[in-house]
């Protein structure tokens, strides 16, 4: 790919927002083609993106470590199947220095605008430390980075301490005290049978109870650690088995939904198998198919459950009062602290209020109908501004890191394209976006996730943004296979 050249007229060819999976990922690419002149945008003060913000006790990826993790940089010694979140984010901190990417970085960089100037064809990035204009943009920045607070009446009152699972307070000590926690997805979960034997009284707000299967984590020994290293091809060879098995679970999610009966059976029998009791067995039943929402893995959330310091509350919170918490049936319950577990701004993350494309449009207002992109990746009115786990590419049943991977090698390609035309802007055309969107929405009608379940993957409209319908490999080569008329490309 050719050098940038015209970098006189702007601070850098191209910010990347985030310095996460997708951000290092971005900017190993670009060193790897022959481009040092970019920079790395990130708010925090350390890499890591979720795997630094999400350090709850507990936390940890339900994608196998060697699934999960770069192809480019292969870790032969996973401590365990499934990362902790230390050793993920370790992991993130090694491939920065690894890949030299720290003089890169800017920390403390928090984006507050971006807009785009039309006439110079430039985008002008506002931040927490100053204005920096670039060329291009790439956003790294997560579809599940913004905290999502639940909106209870009286939550303003309350004389306790709060705090969400992704902005976990360990300067608060939880032994002892009165806790509730609200919410039961992926990261109560995980935090909630670490905390259950640490706290006083611990009551478990469910809204919606998940599926959840069996969890089947066991440490990697020092013998397999030291054959992933040196047996010529196992290492990938598993990697490659993991990946396929993960695969094959699409058959159930989006071609024949009717398979998941059999999944479902086995996370019924987990109900039965670890709750005795026949009314909390049918409490933390779902009574939507299961992958509908996220399924969840863990062998140790029912019995937490169960502790007799624990209750779980499933009629709904009526208001939060000063000392507590009142349900739906007025029932008081007295807390010292209560613990958002309500997830992330999935779909309209305030982010997208602060990037304004072509005639100062934000995206917030591009996406007032549900978010929408082409391949996840270009976003019409917004030029020359690439995502990273943009709409529609998130997975319910593999490695997001692939995604992430074969976006970056997508957004190579696009740059490569501008490159060879000597084109300064790059747009994909309207009809493009639009057609991809509309084939994208009714292979979505007929997926396991519209079965009618309420969840993080759809917007307010009931529109289904956060997924990608289909196997990945599928994605992997319409983003390798494309067509140069689909992009408008302007000098
Ligand atoms: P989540 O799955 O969105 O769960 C949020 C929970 O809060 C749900 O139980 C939701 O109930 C409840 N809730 C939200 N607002 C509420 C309100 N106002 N009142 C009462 N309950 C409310 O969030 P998350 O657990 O943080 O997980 C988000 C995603 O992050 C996961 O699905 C996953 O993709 C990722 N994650 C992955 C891992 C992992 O790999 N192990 C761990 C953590 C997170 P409803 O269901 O009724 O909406």
């Amino acid at each position: 790919m050719a050098q940038a050249t015209q970098s006189a007229e702007v601070d850098v060819e191209i910010a990347i927002l985030g310095a996460g999976f997708a951000g290092l990922c971005m900017g190993i690419a670009l060193q790897r083609d022959g481009q040092h002149d970019f920079v790395i945008l990130e708010r925090a003060t350390e890499v890591g993106g979720t795997w630094r913000d999400n350090h709850y006790p507990g936390a940890a990826c339900d994608i196998p470590s060697h699934l999960y993790s770069l192809s480019f940089a292969p870790k032969p010694d996973w401590s365990r199947v499934y990362p902790t979140q230390p050793e993920l984010h370790a992991y993130l901190r090694q491939l920065a220095e690894d890949h030299g990417l720290r003089s890169k970085i800017r920390t403390g960089h928090d984006l507050l605008g971006a807009d785009f100037d039309d006439a110079r064809g430039i985008w002008r990035l506002t931040t927490s430390a100053g204005v920096i204009t670039a060329r291009k943009v790439v956003s790294g920045t997560g579809g599940l980075s913004e905290p999502k607070d639940p909106e209870l009446p009286g939550l303003a009152r309350f004389a306790g301490t709060t705090f969400h699972s992704a902005a976990w307070n360990h300067g608060y000590d939880l032994a002892g005290q009165r806790v509730a926690v609200i919410g039961t997805g992926a990261s109560a979960v995980q935090f909630v049978p670490e905390i259950a034997p640490v706290v006083g009284h611990l009551d478990v707000y469910q809204r919606t109870p998940n599926w959840v299967i069996e969890r089947g984590d066991r440490p990697y020994g020092r013998a397999a650690q030291w054959m992933f290293r040196h047996v010529p091809g196992l290492r990938a060879g598993y990697r490659a088995a993991l990946y396929w098995k993960h695969e094959a679970r699409v058959l159930a999610f989006v071609v024949h939904p009717a398979l998941m009966r059999f999944p479902q059976r086995a996370a019924v029998r987990h109900i039965e198998a670890q709750v005795a009791d026949p009314a909390l067995r049918a409490r933390v039943t779902p009574d939507y198919a299961f992958g509908c929402k996220r399924v969840l893995i863990s062998n140790d959330w029912y019995p937490a459950l169960q502790r007799s310091n624990v209750e779980l509350v499933t009629s709904g919170i009526r208001e939060v009062t000063p000392a507590g918490i009142v349900d739906a049936t007025g029932k008081s319950r007295p807390v010292d602290c209560i613990i958002f577990a309500t997830g992330f701004y999935a779909t309209k993350n305030p982010i997208a209020a602060r990037i304004r494309g072509v005639g100062g449009l934000s995206l917030a207002e591009a996406w007032k109908d549900g978010e929408e992109a082409y391949l996840g990746t270009l976003v019409r009115g917004f030029p020359n501004f690439f995502f990273i786990v943009g709409p529609n590419t998130g997975l319910g049943h593999n490695s997001m890191v692939f995604m992430i991977e074969t976006q970056v090698a997508y957004i190579q390609r696009l740059l490569a394209l501008m490159a060879d035309a000597d084109a300064a802007r790059l747009e994909v055309r309207a009809d493009v976006q639009a057609r991809f969107n509309t084939a994208l929405q009714q292979r979505l009608s007929g997926s396991i996730w519209a079965t009618g379940c309420k969840s993080w993957y759809q917007h307010d409209s009931g529109k289904i943004t956060a997924l990608w319908p289909g196997f990945t490999f599928e994605f992997w080569r319409r983003t390798r296979v494309f067509d140069a008329a689909d992009y408008e490309l302007g000098s």
